[in-house]
């Protein structure tokens, strides 16, 4: 893989840019809280991109399940957690997680999409490129209010 360091302040922006016309189609406001001075961590940019365009993804297709195509909302916020750490908080007012299906969502092949629609890999495959990033990843979630991702990444230190 091609590690490099990345800035949240410019990659972040890039890869939301990739999925705005679809949430507009869908009616959905996308929040972003970025602040330029957020340090910059290290991962192979596609992977990272992958990623959130993963999460993302996944948070359109709970408001859409929950909202229809008006009232959706998305909001990225990125800061510096501590000297140490970078957090990452996706977060949606879409249909939300069941507490019995809480604990099986990054496990591979589980979804609770029709077939053909999902393959239920893209977390599995979120969690796996987060952990080689040597960050974590965790979620909470309430049905009928929404979802909320929050990925913690190591600041790259000189
Ligand atoms: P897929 O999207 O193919 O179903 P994922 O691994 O991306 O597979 O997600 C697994 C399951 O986790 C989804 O089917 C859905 O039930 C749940 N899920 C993931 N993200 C969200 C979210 N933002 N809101 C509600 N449910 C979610
Ligand atoms: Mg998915």
């Amino acid at each position: 893989t091609k590690e490099q360091l990345l800035h949240p302040y410019i990659i972040i922006p890039e890869i939301i840019k990739m999925i705005e016309k679809k949430a507009m189609v869908s009616g959905i406001k996308i929040v972003k809280d970025i602040s330029e001075d957020v340090p910059g961590f290290m991962g192979d940019p596609s992977q990272f991109q992958q990623v959130m365009l993963n999460l993302l993804n996944n948070a359109m297709d709970a408001i859409e399940e929950r909202h229809g195509s008006s009232g959706g909302q998305l909001s990225v916020a990125v800061c510096k957690k501590n000297e140490n750490q970078v957090e990452i908080t996706i977060t949606d007012n879409g249909s939300g997680i069941s507490p019995e299906n809480i604990d099986k969502i990054f496990s591979p092949f589980f979804t609770t999409k029709p077939v053909g629609k999902g393959t239920g890999l893209g977390l599995s495959v979120c969690y796996g490129i987060i952990e080689s990033f040597n960050g974590t990843m965790q979620v909470k979630s309430k049905q009928n209010i929404g979802t909320t991702f929050v990925i913690h990444l190591p600041v790259k230190h000189y």
